[in-house]
């Protein structure tokens, strides 16, 4: 039987293998840590189960992408649903929840950017509405062969027989930034939607696009849940899924070399000097790290690859907290925005355990996650010349996160019992994306995706191809990635 091999065990490839799996395809998981997840893992440290990256699930409502991954996969996912599932704190002073309920959210976002928000916010909603149903439709984006042009055409067909008048407007934002529709918006939604988009497309509204740009703020109220036990959870539940249905899992495996053998199939050999052999590789890394492994074998579009210019980092702090004195009601993620330019500690993210999460911190404690945006090469430059000013920014850095950290959970600088800062150096060591590279392209041309066709049994999954960036998405890809496999499996 023709065996699979998939080099990564984050949400795309496992997401992947679970499907081959589940339709009896040979496949094994070869994944370089000791547990999987990538971005989306988590870990423990002195007590305490720290989300690494990414901390907000969404996905979860009924008919929602996790939702009928689970179904398709018989997973019962460890989550439940959230009623806020994130509070804005904007440069003003002033705090905007997003309600995962319509009608709550509709409320919310009145009183805080008044009825001229609103031809924003219904733009947003009914682009959204198309835009997740085609990718939830699985639509092969960009398209790589002639039968995925004739499924596109298809999926444009019925974009236009459902609204013809609005078609015009559609195939505009398809070739323009989200601010096109905030002219004449009030600046603080301006800046509300920046700071929203900088997290979700990793781009602001001057550069975003407009139809990614709407499906990614929608994200809060797509079925957003809490992960009992930390996000990692549902990897670690995809990769139980894999070996169910009769697939393989091996960590503590970092391949090193990918090599395309005589006649066809490949050899892929790992740093504990383990060999095996393919006739299908995926690679669930960004596309240079998959040029890389294969060297002189890759195809001349891959050799090409190369990380982004303005592609982002992330500078985290991990903290263990005294939860005591932390207010029970709060939303569990909070976005702070002190000014702009946004990112380098002038925005944040935070994510808090429940309180009532025994397996996240020791008892009475909490796990925070804060994250902000930040440039590669500094970081680089510093590690690689002068440690001593290396580990000075991460002070800095440390010292402005809290600053604005602080915002959002007043007193955390006396209640944190344990601070663990992380950099772009982190991410490269634990995640193998060169440099630490993380949050996929930013989404600023709808043209960048990468295909997942990389050449004759080569795929690419995980966020560099469409639809992009976050949990959700990289299982919306790597199932679609599944099903073309499946399809034409002889
Ligand atoms: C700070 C931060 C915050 C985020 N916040 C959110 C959020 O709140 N919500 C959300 O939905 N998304 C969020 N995201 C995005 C989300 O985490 C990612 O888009 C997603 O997890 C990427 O998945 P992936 O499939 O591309 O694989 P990755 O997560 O990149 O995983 C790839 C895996 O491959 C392994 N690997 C790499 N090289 C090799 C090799 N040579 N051999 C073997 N194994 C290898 C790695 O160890 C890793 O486990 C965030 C990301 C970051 C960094």
């Amino acid at each position: 039987m023709a065996h699979r091999i998939i080099i990564g065990a984050g949400i795309g490839g496992l997401t992947t293998a679970a499907l081959l799996a589940k339709a009896g395809l040979d496949v094994t998981v070869l994944e370089a840590h000791v547990y999987p997840g990538g971005c989306a893992g988590t870990f423990f440290h002195q007590g305490y189960r720290f989300d690494a990256g990414a901390t907000l699930a969404a996905g979860f409502d009924p008919g929602g992408g996790m939702t009928r991954l689970g179904e398709m996969l018989s997973i019962a996912w460890p989550v439940e649903p959230v009623r806020a599932a994130l509070r804005v704190h904007l440069p003003d002073g002033s705090q905007v929840t997003r309600w995962s309920d319509s009608a709550a959210w509709q409320a919310e976002r009145l009183s805080a950017f008044g009825p001229a928000g609103e031809p924003f916010w219904r733009w947003q909603e009914r682009v959204a509405e198309r835009m997740w149903g085609v990718a939830h439709r699985g639509a092969p984006w960009p398209p790589q062969t002639a039968g995925e042009w004739a499924r596109l055409a298809g999926v444009g067909i019925q974009l236009a027989a459902a609204d013809p008048a609005r078609l015009p407007g559609l195939a505009l934002d398809g070739v323009r930034p989200v601010a096109a529709h905030l002219a004449h918006a009030p600046a603080r939604l301006r800046q509300y939607v920046d700071g929203q988009l900088l997290i979700a497309a990793q781009a602001t509204s001057e550069r975003a696009n407009a139809l990614y740009g709407a499906a990614a703020l929608d994200m809060p109220r797509r079925g957003v849940a809490y992960v009992s036990g930390g996000i990692g959870r549902l990897a670690e539940t995809l990769a139980e899924a894999v070996r169910r249905h009769g697939g393989d899992v091996r960590y503590r495996q970092r391949v090193t070399r990918v090599a395309r053998l005589p006649g066809s199939g490949y050899r892929v050999e790992t740093d504990k000097g383990a060999t095996a052999e393919a006739d299908t590789v995926l690679f669930n890394l960004p596309p240079h790290d998959a040029a890389a492994l294969l060297g002189d074998d890759a195809p001349p579009k891959l050799r090409r690859a190369r990380l982004p210019a303005d592609g982002w980092g992330a500078f985290m702090l991990y903290i263990g907290l005294e939860g005591a004195g932390l207010p029970a009601d709060s939303p569990l993620h909070h976005q702070v925005l002190v000014r702009e330019p946004l990112g380098e500690g002038n925005s944040v993210f935070l994510s808090l355990s429940r309180a009532d999460d025994p397996a996240r911190a020791p008892a009475g404690r909490r796990a925070l996650t804060i994250s902000t945006h930040t440039d590669l090469q500094p970081w680089w430059r510093l590690f690689q010349g002068d440690r001593e000013a290396y580990e000075a920014r991460k002070a800095e850095y440390t010292e402005r996160v809290l600053d604005a950290a602080q915002v959002a959970i007043p007193g955390l600088r006396a209640a944190a019992r344990l601070t663990l800062p992380g950099t772009p150096v982190s991410f490269q060591r634990f995640t193998h994306r060169s440099q630490g590279w993380v949050g996929g392209f930013p989404q600023t041309n709808l043209f960048r995706a990468w295909g997942p066709r990389l050449g004759r049994n080569l795929w690419l999954v995980g966020d560099s191809i469409f639809p992009g960036q976050s949990i959700l998405a990289t299982a919306l890809g790597g199932a679609r990635v599944a099903d073309t496999i499946i399809r034409e499996e002889p």
